[in-house]
């Protein structure tokens, strides 16, 4: 089956009970067990629920694994996956990792005695030289945010398998439509579900996805554990807004291709960061490892006056933190994802006061256009 009918059919979309076409919203926390000797399959919610196992099953088919634990965030997939680490570990993750997947390994898993060394990881030597003998997994996002930059997944894997570690790789820009790290070898898919897979800026959600059986039961025993699994009413909703992914991915793409080319040439631009433009360093490693560039962008203008004007101005794109909803987002790095980077580094890895982020949706490219065109100011 192609992706599009994979996200049709390829999970548990028919109720055995009913026929009904979409699993039920299960909001239940217990049930009933009818032997002493043996529980049934099911028998407390923070472990198993019918409408959080049909998503599992759906996204765990798009991934190419064996097995998807859904949680009630990115960062309860992100942090509850992590946990497989012990004391003593060492990991080595992409310098512009997610924000909140920074403060994690900085603050808490360091304390734990999990530590982390952060790597230009463009750069597959600069990986490599960052192993140790207490190296344990290389922790990458490819797309970066919110500079777009680009990762070689499959020398990252090559890497990984000499020195007998993982490769997990968060892969919430992309979703499995465009890029499977599973089939290039990677270890864990991680996604903040919430994004581009729900797709409708309604649902809180994330995603841990395996191959390999062991480790699946690993992260389960955690999830469990910890009972950081995704309730039964947002499973429901993120099971019927991957139902659209493609159709949704394919249109925001295009307009994407199309408002990027047209930043591209405006004369308060400065620069403009994705992968989908020839001139972007990663577009050939990018082209051959993922099947589009995405929706997500980042550009420079040309001072804080006309960055302030756009942000503050535009109608159509919204002010907001988060990215891959309906509605296209413009966001402010320097002021949200990563206001808790001390300026200084911040500036260093390149997230200036005139960056600005869109995350485009569904609107007519040409609306959005004339929109941020009005929002910059026209040039003389
Ligand atoms: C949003 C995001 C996360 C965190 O997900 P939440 O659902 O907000 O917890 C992790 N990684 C990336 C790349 C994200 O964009």
């Amino acid at each position: 089956m192609n992706i599009a009918t994979k996200l049709i059919h390829g999970g548990a979309n028919i109720d055995p009970q009913t026929g009904a076409l979409g699993v039920p919203i299960y909001q239940i926390s217990t049930y009933r067990q009818t032997s002493v000797d043996h529980f049934g399959k099911y028998d407390y919610a923070r472990g198993d629920n019918p409408t959080r196992e049909a998503l599992e099953e759906t996204i765990a088919t798009l991934e190419g694994g064996t097995r998807c634990l859904a949680f009630s965030s990115g960062m309860a997939a992100i942090s509850t996956t992590l946990m497989i680490f012990s004391p003593g570990d060492h990991l080595v993750v992409c310098d512009d990792v997610y924000g909140g997947a920074y403060r994690v390994l900085s603050t808490i898993f360091t304390r734990m005695g999990i530590s982390s060394t952060f790597v230009d990881a463009t750069d597959l030597t600069a990986i490599e030289s960052a192993i140790g003998p207490e190296t344990k997994g290389i922790y990458l996002e490819t797309p970066s945010n919110p500079l777009l930059k680009i990762t070689d997944l499959r020398g990252a894997v090559d890497i990984a398998r000499r020195h007998g570690i993982i490769t997990l790789v968060d892969n919430t820009f992309m979703t499995p439509y465009l890029q499977r790290p599973l089939e290039l070898g990677c270890d864990i898919v991680l996604h903040s579900g919430t994004k581009f897979i729900n797709g409708h800026s309604d649902v809180i959600c994330g995603f841990a996805v395996v191959k390999d059986t062991e480790l699946g039961k690993r992260i389960r025993y955690i999830q469990n554990a910890f009972g950081t699994g995704l309730g039964p009413q947002d499973s429901f909703l993120t099971l019927r807004g991957v139902k659209t992914l493609k159709v949704r991915m394919d249109q925001s793409q295009l307009n994407s291709m199309k408002i990027a080319a047209w930043l591209r040439s405006h004369g308060r631009v400065t620069a403009v960061h994705y992968p989908g433009l020839a001139e972007h360093p990663g577009y050939a490693i990018h082209a051959g490892q993922a099947d589009g560039p995405g929706a997500v962008f980042s550009f420079e203008l040309d001072s804080f006056e006309t960055t302030k004007r756009l942000l503050e101005g535009s109608h159509l794109a919204v002010f907001a933190v988060s990215l891959g909803g309906v509605e296209s987002i413009l966001s402010y790095p320097a002021r949200m994802s990563h206001a808790s980077v001390p300026a200084e580094e911040r500036l260093r890895k390149g997230i200036t006061d005139t960056l600005v982020r869109l995350s485009v949706g569904l609107e007519d490219p040409d609306d959005l256009i004339a929109d941020l065109e009005q929002a910059m100011g026209r040039t003389a």
